[in-house]
């Protein structure tokens, strides 16, 4: 790749792990990084890692961040001439896109419309259908109230899923299996809808039993070109929420892989999409794969793409906002190995999954050939509940899925993350899980596997042995057992699972 490069300055309109992953990249290109932090994140590692740093201020934490006047006004203030949005938070955002654009910066991201065109769930299902892509059978139309919505039902034939027009993130998302759950399902998927994003419209389409989630990172440029970087598998998820990733998807052929590819480019194409930006499918039990949405950002599973690649996405992102050429043609992508991430979040995993927050101990992360943190955290710091539950993302990449899964396994048993209860005993179980390891995943793989990944009983006894042997052999922990017992809880699971 060449390294001219027309962006000497970027912001960085994001927080956490991605901001960190961002941020490296822009300092290995030489590109001067601008972070934006809350108050609390003032002692964040990204923000130590941007030559410059500037603090955002907000009724909220997360308004700080999402406040587009602000961050056009660092801009200025910093002689930042794009920035990237990351993933969540403004990265979907026309109108921010739109601003940027018309205060005569750069935006890293696709063009307006295309974020427009599919960021509207109904819209870009009808789009993708005019484009020979194979959406999801359904009516794919607003559904006004419950009688209308058990009509639907009837026509497509249960059951059927309720989902958000404006969705993300799996809310307003209802399965309704007859015509009798459906006052409820539908009162529940508005209401969820509207408070998560302000706006209560749902439609329905045929709920596919046990489906594999496969999506396929595509890539454009300004001049027209549009490629694809294959798929990744993200079925383990809970309630809709990916949990594990990886490429390439231990369950297709390169037929079925092709196939997926050709109609994700063209749909990219069709949009004029000149970004980096991702296809999402459902694949049933019979190989059959329906499209479901694109998201028109870097993902946050992409580094499994960049480790079976090797490519740097947001390089990739920088050079076509700046105007260059994708630097790589269809036939110049190249597959290497097997990747997977597992998402490391600040969740208790043995009491629902609530969020928690704290100080963090002690962060040991796990190094060697084939392992990658992305990371938002280090020891010494505080979590703040204010903000998503994702901490880190650790990656491992290898010759085979196998020898990935086995690197997994030694990579969760190295990481150590004391201080507050997290999922990180709830990913070591599911590692070890044999379906998970024969790649029998599918998106319901978390309920049917409840049982066999819940934390282990231990006695009493059993656990005050374990913290005594934890605490005779860390003279650290055992200095912050005096001041902080709660934490201490987690061990039991450290050791045992
Ligand atoms: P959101 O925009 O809320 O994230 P998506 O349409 O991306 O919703 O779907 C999220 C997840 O929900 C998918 O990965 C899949 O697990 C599940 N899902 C979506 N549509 C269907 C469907 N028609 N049938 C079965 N599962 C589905």
């Amino acid at each position: 790749m060449n390294t001219t490069m027309v962006l000497p300055k970027v912001l960085v309109a994001n927080r956490g792990e991605i901001a960190a992953r961002i941020i490296r990249t822009l300092n290995r290109m030489g590109i001067q990084s601008v972070a934006v932090h809350h108050a609390l994140d003032r002692s964040a590692p990204y923000v130590r890692m941007a030559n410059e740093a500037f603090e955002l201020h907000g009724a909220s934490p997360i308004g700080a961040y999402l406040d587009i006047d602000q961050l056009v006004g660092v801009c200025r203030q910093s002689g930042a001439e794009g920035v990237h949005p990351g993933y969540g938070f403004l990265s979907e955002n026309e109108a921010f896109a739109r601003e940027l654009v018309r205060s005569g910066l750069v935006w890293i991201g696709p063009h307006a419309e295309a974020i427009a065109a599919m960021g509207d769930k109904i819209a870009a299902k009808h789009f993708a259908h005019q484009h020979g892509v194979t959406v999801v059978p359904g009516e794919h139309e607003i559904i006004p109230n419950t009688d209308a919505a058990i009509a639907v039902g009837c026509r497509i034939g249960f059951p059927i899923m309720l989902k958000a027009s404006a969705g993300g993130g799996g809310r307003g998302v209802r399965i309704v299996r007859s015509a009798g759950e459906m006052a409820i399902a539908f009162a529940s998927a508005v209401a969820e809808a509207k408070s998560a994003f302000g706006d209560g419209r749902v439609y329905a389409e045929k709920f596919i039993e046990r489906p594999r989630h496969i999506e396929i990172q595509v890539a454009g440029d300004k001049h027209g070109n549009v490629i694809h970087l294959g798929e990744r598998e993200c079925s383990i998820q809970r309630r809709n929420q990916k949990i594990l990733e990886e490429a390439p998807s231990p369950a297709i052929n390169n037929s079925t892989r092709n196939a997926m590819g050709e109609q994700a480019t063209a749909l990219a194409r069709a949009v004029g999409y000149d970004s980096v930006g991702t296809v999402e499918f459902i694949v049933d039990q019979a190989g059959q794969f329906y499209f479901i949405e694109m998201n028109t950002r870097l993902q946050v599973e992409h580094p499994v793409t960049e480790m079976v690649t090797g490519l740097d996405l947001v390089e990739l992102q920088l050079r076509v906002a700046a105007g260059e050429q994708l630097p790589l043609s269809q036939d110049d992508v190249r597959f290497h190995g097997a990747a997977i991430e597992l998402r490391l979040c600040a969740e208790d995993a043995d009491n629902g999954f609530v969020p928690s927050a704290g100080r963090v101990l002690r962060f040991d992360p796990p190094e060697g050939e084939g392992v990658r943190l992305d990371s938002g955290i280090e020891s010494g710091m505080t979590v703040s509940p204010s903000f998503d539950s994702l901490l880190a993302k650790l990656i491992v990449h290898a010759e085979t899925r196998q020898a990935a899964i086995e690197l997994l396994r030694s990579a969760t048993s190295d990481l150590c993350l004391l201080g507050f209860p997290t999922n990180l005993g709830y990913l070591r179980r599911l590692v070890r899980h044999e379906d998970f390891a024969a790649g029998k995943t599918h998106t319901a793989f978390i309920d049917d596997h409840a049982a066999a990944l819940a934390r282990p009983v231990i006695s009493a006894e059993e656990r005050d042995a374990i913290l005594a042997a934890a605490a005779l052999a860390d003279h650290e922990l055992l200095r912050s057992m005096s001041e902080t017992p709660a934490p201490l809880t987690e061990i039991g699971a450290w050791s045992n699972a």
